[in-house]
């Protein structure tokens, strides 16, 4: 089944090539072990064949990659549920509409019952007890970046944590202050924009649950602001970058 898939993907990919939609396709080239699957860039039918390979289990949102692709009309490989990355970065210009060429991938995860279950689990703890689960969290924290990097919402040229005269940048916190900082700032700075992806959470190789820091802004906006999902066409404004004058105040 997999091997079936595999093949029908690649075929997918030489199409766009041959038939000149695409110069360049985004997809996974096999690595030394089953789980060692790397994101990379294939431009011929040859490279195809010979690296390129999927796992569901392995790979992930490959939309923040297309930033290093501007300029070059690329083909890329993503779910449904990764098409809503893509929008968000479309909207915001980081990347072209025209550039991008999508290729259908099956979902790879399965639909939850209710997504904002655990939030609300951690909502009815008692303020200590939410502070020290989310210190516990946190204190496993390399700040490897991993989360920021692989981020579709997180494209900043700049960004704060690799300012060297800031006393943050490129290392391990040393307090617990320090570790919220960084997590605050992440989430805040996606908030509206996150459109759940769960990459993040995925690539944390200290398993830090933090779509549940995404998912508590996602509830709390869909409460104030009503239903809405980042990425889910190329038009609506996030609801954190409109004002309305019966906008609720919090
Ligand atoms: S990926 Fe995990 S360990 Fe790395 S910075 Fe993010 S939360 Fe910390
Ligand atoms: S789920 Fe994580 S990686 Fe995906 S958009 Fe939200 S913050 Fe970014």
């Amino acid at each position: 089944m997999q091997k079936e898939l595999v093949s029908k993907l690649i075929e997918k990919a030489k199409e766009v090539l041959s038939n000149g939609s695409a110069e360049k396709v985004l997809g996974w080239k096999k690595g030394l072990f089953e789980d060692d699957i790397t994101p990379c860039v294939f431009e011929s039918a040859e490279e195809l064949e010979k690296d390129f390979t999927y796992d569901e289990n392995y790979c992930g949102n490959l939309c923040k990659y297309l930033m290093k692709q501007k300029g070059h009309k690329t083909a890329v490989f993503l779910t449904p549920k990764y098409v809503f990355s893509l929008n968000e970065m479309i909207k915001e210009n980081r990347i072209k509409q025209e550039e991008v060429v999508v290729l259908d991938l099956p979902e790879n995860t399965k639909a939850e019952e209710d997504r904002f279950a655990r939030v609300k689990e951690i909502e009815a703890m008692s303020a200590d007890e939410r502070h020290e689960f989310w210190k516990k969290e946190f204190s496993r924290c390399i700040r490897c970046n991993a989360c920021r990097d692989v981020c579709p919402a997180c494209t900043c040229e700049k960004c704060v944590f690799d300012n060297n005269n800031l006393y943050t940048s490129q290392k391990v916190a040393q307090t617990s202050f320090e570790e919220s900082l960084y997590h605050i700032i992440r989430a805040w700075h996606v908030a509206g924009r996150c459109t759940d992806c769960g990459e993040c959470s995925r690539v944390c190789p200290e398993h830090i649950p933090l779509y549940l820091l995404n998912r508590k802004f996602i509830k709390d906006i869909n409460e104030i602001y009503g239903e809405y999902q980042a990425g889910s066409d190329l038009e609506t404004k996030p609801p954190m970058l409109t004002f309305k004058e019966d906008d609720e105040e919090v």
